[in-house]
């Protein structure tokens, strides 16, 4: 006897750190919903949402054990399109993470939580045949009733545009709906209406040309422009030949990239606003930016990292600005990097990538090189503008005040005196990050970590800036009582100070995590700068990208040299790249530009590189270096890190779990301490896997995890496996 059809089962993420899905049954008497759906369920004694991953015929387990979901939320609309579950499929594959992380990162905040609702599609009132004969007859008594008539006679509008012509919006319109004097439609997406932008290059042209040719096939482009080479206008030109088609294009930009600037530019040039998303909205408002992907009413969108994760179901066109910041990796939960998932996310649609820097990643470069990638240089600045000239000052043979030396003091001076701007960076931030006993020796160590707490001078107090504790700065030394203590070295809040001493009178800016605290802050600094008139601009990483400032003509590196004995072998790539994005501040626009770095290692290989024969050269001698000492991009790498509060289960762990590492072509190497050991009071170790063969590397991980989540101390322990690390 055949067995009656059974009921499918739902394998659901749930946002748990969990290694698994989770097996459910469809809600009594309904069909099961598509994969994508979210669904309501009871999970220990809690209620969470979940994503149904697949629906599948049977389970692992009786299905008497198995609950039922308590509701489908958002009905039948699949919250998760077919095309980002195989993403997502994908992440979960190669990552090797949780999959309730992996799924539930694709989502907007308030869509992770039961109660979240997918909005419905917003509608907007047209005025009818009935309405515009109604509008023709005597206005009567009915005053307010006709002018919100007349305002949708101009036009349709949406709710918020017709709550700005009366409050009683709302009863008016109900009347009006009621006569049938208006209908409601599914409001347009916003029309193309692109401003003329500057005539491209020839180079610029060639780039614009070979990936619009691309349009409709998987190509991965590098945009290799030099700063204020005009890429930007390179993807303004190929957006507008994406919109114009009716397609939806997705421009990710790093985290500090994404200014009010770089909006309103892409708004003035392609006639509408594009919708954007980051981190730093409020719930309602990712909702909103995730909705209008979802129904198509978004044609471009501008966003950070998760961004790349948005339902776009017309999406033609994928930008990366930027490609080598650091911000595009997730540094923590899921380790993901967007660059490479929209590399993949391009491919599965079968549309081109664009990846726009300056300073191409070792990776993206040796793509290019190995001709995977289009490469597409921009050697010029655009506006016609010189390249900044590089001076290299030798530390040793400089009188210093308080980290700047006399020479570059006379540089600012001269700069300021021709009524121009200059810009002081330095990576660190506060006024010394150490301070210490001239008796005894004793310095202020932050107890959680494996780092100096910095001093601040004007909040008074000592802060540790990788896990935020803070204390008061002692007056006297706490190990000897001796009056001795000084801070030692520098930071931008003391540059703040020396140059203020130096030159009284002049407006100076500080741009750091202590002074850009506030919302719209940045924004206020740099209209200021702007203006025009001769300040000083000091900060740190914040200040080295994409902003355009006209009057800024000298650039002062204060100090890079930490990178030259980083134990890091990315630190010499990330110094390159930080210099010349600094570098690239000066001179803008028509008065030349001048760059000034100070430091004890002038004649140090990959800093003449560098400067003599540009990043090109440089990147091309790191590159031969990475082949011959076999590390990334010649090699595949994932960790195991794991962290915890008892050094001995850290390191207990770590063995256990190279104990059950499967044979292969991969080695495992470690356990080794995390560059910080101690951060926030936890210990931090990690294992090395690497191979050549990236199959080798994933085959051996997809038999190792399994294993090291059935360990003993697993459990005891947080730890994570993080595919193809960028720090360690
Ligand atoms: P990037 O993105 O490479 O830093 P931008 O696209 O921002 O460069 O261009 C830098 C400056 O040069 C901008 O002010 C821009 O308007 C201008 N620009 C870009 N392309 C051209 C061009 N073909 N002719 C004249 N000016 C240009
Ligand atoms: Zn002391
Ligand atoms: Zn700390």
């Amino acid at each position: 006897m055949q067995a009656p059809p059974s009921e499918p089962v739902l394998r659901v993420a749930l946002p748990v750190p969990l290694r698994q899905c989770f097996d459910y049954l469809p809600l009594e008497g309904a069909a099961a919903p598509a994969a994508g759906t979210r669904v309501v369920v009871t999970f220990g004694h809690r209620s969470l949402a979940g994503v149904v991953v697949e629906v599948a015929a049977g389970s692992d387990l009786p299905r008497e054990k198995l609950a039922r979901v308590t509701s489908y939320p958002d009905g039948e609309l699949p919250a998760l399109t077919s095309e980002l579950l195989d993403l997502l499929g994908w992440c979960w594959r190669y990552y090797k993470h949780a999959p309730g992380e992996v799924f539930f990162n694709a989502l907007p905040p308030l869509l992770r939580k039961p109660g979240g609702l997918i909005p419905p599609l917003p509608v907007q009132y047209r005025i009818t045949a009935a309405g515009q004969e109604r509008l023709a007859q005597p206005v009567g008594r009915v005053h307010a009733q006709m002018r919100l008539l007349k305002h949708i006679n101009r036009g349709p509008a949406t709710g918020p545009q017709l709550r700005a012509v009366s409050t009683s919006w709302k009863k008016l319109l109900d009347k009006l709906l009621e006569q049938q004097w208006v209908c409601t439609e599914p409001p347009a997406p916003a029309a193309l209406c692109p401003a003329a932008g500057p005539e491209l290059l020839a180079e610029q042209q060639h780039a614009v040309d070979e990936i619009a040719a691309s349009l409709g096939d998987f190509r991965c482009h590098l945009l290799d422009g030099i700063t204020g080479s005009g890429k930007t206008e390179v993807y303004l030109k190929v957006l507008e030949q994406v919109l114009a088609r009716g397609g939806q294009a997705l421009l990710l930009v790093p985290e500090i990239g994404l200014t009010p600037q770089l909006v309103s530019r892409f708004t003035r040039r392609l006639g509408f606003e594009p919708v954007v998303t980051h981190s730093g909205l409020s719930e309602g408002q990712r909702l909103q930016a995730w909705a209008m992907a979802r129904n198509g009413l978004a044609r471009l969108v501008i966003g950070t990292r998760s961004a790349l994760f948005l339902p776009l179901s017309e999406l033609r066109l994928i930008i990366l600005d930027e490609e080598h910041d650091a911000s595009f990796k997730q540094q923590d939960g899921f380790r993901y990097s967007s660059r490479d998932v929209a590399v993949k996310r391009a491919a599965n649609l079968g549309i081109p990538v664009v990846l726009g820097t300056a300073t191409p990643s070792l990776e993206t470069f040796n793509n290019a090189h190995a001709g995977r990638y289009a490469w597409h240089r921009l050697r010029k600045r655009a506006t016609g503008a010189a390249e900044p000239r590089w001076r290299v000052l030798d530390l040793i043979q400089q009188t210093m005040h308080g980290g700047i030396s006399t020479t570059a003091m006379d540089a600012i001076g001269k700069t300021l005196a021709a009524g121009e701007q200059a810009l002081v960076f330095l990576n660190r931030r506060g006024y010394a990050p150490v301070i210490l006993c001239h008796e005894c020796g004793w310095h202020a160590a932050c107890p959680h970590c494996d780092a100096n707490m910095t001093w601040h001078r004007v909040s008074r107090r000592l802060l540790c800036h990788h896990c935020d504790c803070t204390a008061p700065v002692p007056i006297m030394c706490p190990a000897c009582d001796a009056d001795a203590l000084q801070g030692a070295g520098e930071g931008t809040e003391q540059l703040e100070k020396t140059l203020a001493e130096r030159f009284p009178g002049v407006p100076l800016l500080r741009f750091d995590r202590d002074t850009v605290r506030k919302k719209g802050e940045f924004h206020r600094l740099s209209e200021q700068v702007k203006e025009g008139e001769p300040c000083l601009l000091v900060g740190t990483q914040m200040l080295a990208k994409g902003h355009h400032f006209p009057k800024v003509t000298l650039v002062v590196i204060v100090n890079l040299d930490q990178a030259i004995f980083s134990a890091d072998f990315r630190a010499l790539e990330r110094m390159g790249q930080l210099m010349l994005q600094v570098a690239g501040r000066a001179g803008r626009d028509q008065l030349p530009g001048e760059v000034i770095l100070q430091t004890h290692y002038p004649r140090h290989e990959s800093i003449t590189t560098l400067l003599e024969s540009g990043y090109e050269a440089f990147a091309a001698a790191i590159r031969k270096e990475r082949q011959t000492t076999a590390l990334p991009p010649f090699a595949y790498q994932a960790l195991l890190r794991c962290d915890a509060l008892d050094k001995d289960d850290v390191r207990g762990f770590l063995h256990q779990a190279k104990r059950c590492f499967p044979a292969g072509g991969a080695a495992l190497y470690g356990p080794f301490p995390a560059m910080m050991e101690r951060r926030g009071g936890r210990t931090r170790w990690y294992l090395l896997v690497q191979s050549s063969e990236r199959s080798d590397l994933h085959r051996q991980l997809d038999e190792w995890v399994p294993r090291v989540q059935g360990l003993p101390l697993a459990r005891k322990v947080r730890w994570v496996v993080d595919v193809d690390p960028q720090d360690y």
